[in-house]
């Protein structure tokens, strides 16, 4: 099966489910920067100022400036071999006073290189490990794609206190993933061309925000996350939110800032009902999938509704990453 078929199959479902949602809030000063249908020229420069009002929310100008001139000091140790790859952990400097520590592997065989590489997200309640566990909600999608070629990394997403205290949380939190793509690049073994990334839950949203925030980012996995911020302010911990955001867009307008780049979203039809259905994240993908309409790759962008409840689905994350991410001709 080759993804562009699934794609087809789940957008052609999408547009039917679309007119029966109500109930949002009424505020009228929220999602002043909501993307509607432009041309092309004029959504890229949505685009970047959006990025521009996002990364200063973040409190993330300074840094995302001044990065380049840090130098990550990347030290490797651990090296273990698994089966067809290598694992080691690599402390590196994300900022020049705060140093982060991240789980690495490389393909065993060093004359496939270059290789893809993906930047592996965990969610609340995991570590930087979890996403090498079979025995979890992400289905060991890190070791499974370590097997198949692909370098991963795999750092701590900080849960719900930044440890810079002048940070802003979710800023600290993309700031240490970007620094990820930094270390990745700076791998010969790596293909700056193919890297992608794949999350679940604050994974999935922190994918989300990767994909949309640094545009080294080529193919973006983002699941158990694609929702409405209405539904988020309901039963959901608060560390989505932080000043401004809410003023200036929805979750959909964030996703809308990885086109014309693969994106591909993935939600259980078992997920709880008052949590990420599939209705909301319908509802969500059709009002992301505008930009990429106007940017003439509809088929760039996917919904995966899929059988299970609040984990990866292992066959269609792995499939889209090998097709995004493949070798280009
Ligand atoms: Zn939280």
């Amino acid at each position: 099966m080759r993804f562009s078929i699934l794609s087809g199959v789940l957008l052609a479902a999408t547009a039917a489910t679309l007119a029966s949602f109500a109930g949002e809030s009424s505020a009228a000063l929220l999602r002043a920067r909501a993307y509607s249908h432009r041309d092309e020229q004029a959504a890229a420069t949505w685009q970047k100022q959006l990025r521009r009002e996002l990364a200063t929310l973040l409190r993330l100008d300074m840094s995302l400036a001044a990065r380049t001139a840090w130098p990550l000091d990347a030290k490797e140790a651990g090296a273990e071999e698994k089966s067809g790859y290598i694992q080691y952990e690599v402390t590196l400097n994300a900022t020049p006073e705060q140093r982060i520590t991240a789980v690495v592997t490389l393909p065993a065989d060093p004359d496939a290189a270059p290789f893809p590489a993906v930047v592996c997200i965990h969610g609340h309640g995991s570590s930087r490990h979890t996403v090498y566990d079979m025995d979890t909600i992400y289905h060991g999608f890190a070791a499974t794609l370590a097997g198949k070629g692909f370098v991963t990394i795999a750092v701590d997403v900080g849960q719900h206190e930044a440890r810079d205290p002048g940070a802003a949380l979710m800023g600290e939190r993309l700031f240490d993933l970007i620094r990820c793509v930094d270390y990745l690049e700076s791998l010969p073994e790596v293909d700056p061309d193919r890297i992608g990334c794949a999350g679940l839950s604050l994974g999935g949203e922190m994918a989300m925000w990767l994909g949309a925030m640094d545009t080294r980012i080529h193919a973006t996995v983002s699941a158990g996350f694609l929702t409405v911020m209405d539904q988020m302010e309901q039963n959901h911990c608060m560390c989505w939110k932080f000043d401004g955001l809410r003023e200036l867009v929805d979750f959909a307008d964030i996703y809308a800032l990885i086109a014309p780049r693969a994106l591909l979203c993935q939600i259980g039809e078992k997920e709880p009902p008052t949590q990420f259905t599939p209705a909301l994240a319908k509802r969500a993908f059709a009002e992301l999938h505008c930009i990429y309409e106007d940017m003439g790759v509809p088929e760039k962008a996917a919904l995966h509704i899929h059988p299970g409840a609040h984990e990866i689905h292992l066959e269609s994350l792995v499939l889209f990453l090998e097709e995004q991410l493949a070798p280009q001709s």
